[in-house]
């Protein structure tokens, strides 16, 4: 798993973060948005197990834990639970990594002890 930088649509007009991404801002109608480095900390609201997939790739990698993340700058995200189930309101750090198949996807992961 190679982990890149993870941002967000900001609004410029606003200086607000969001999440997925939109041409306008849903707080404000303001642009422009722009891409920039966010803190992924956040906690975990909910979480389910994926049992089923389409995907020939990810099949081999059944179950799959996935977290509903409320990140500390208000933004919710979904992220792939790389180091398996965390119970809601547990603290991650969500990173833009990779699912089990290699695809990008937001991965939640708890913070590193101390
Ligand atoms: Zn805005």
């Amino acid at each position: 798993m190679t982990a890149r930088a993870f941002e967000l649509p900001h609004c410029e007009a606003c200086q607000r973060p969001h999440w997925p991404p939109r041409e306008i801002c849903p707080h404000c109608l303001g642009e422009p948005i722009h891409w920039r480095q966010a803190n992924g900390a956040g906690q975990v609201l909910s979480t389910t197990m994926v049992h089923h997939s389409l995907s020939d790739e990810l099949r081999p990698h059944l179950p799959l834990h996935v977290a509903t993340v409320k990140l500390d700058c208000g933004v919710r995200v979904i992220a792939y639970l790389a180091d398996g189930p965390q119970p809601s309101g547990a603290r991650v750090i969500v990173t833009a990594g990779s699912s089990p198949s290699g695809q990008e996807a937001l991965v939640a992961t708890p913070p590193a002890p101390g």
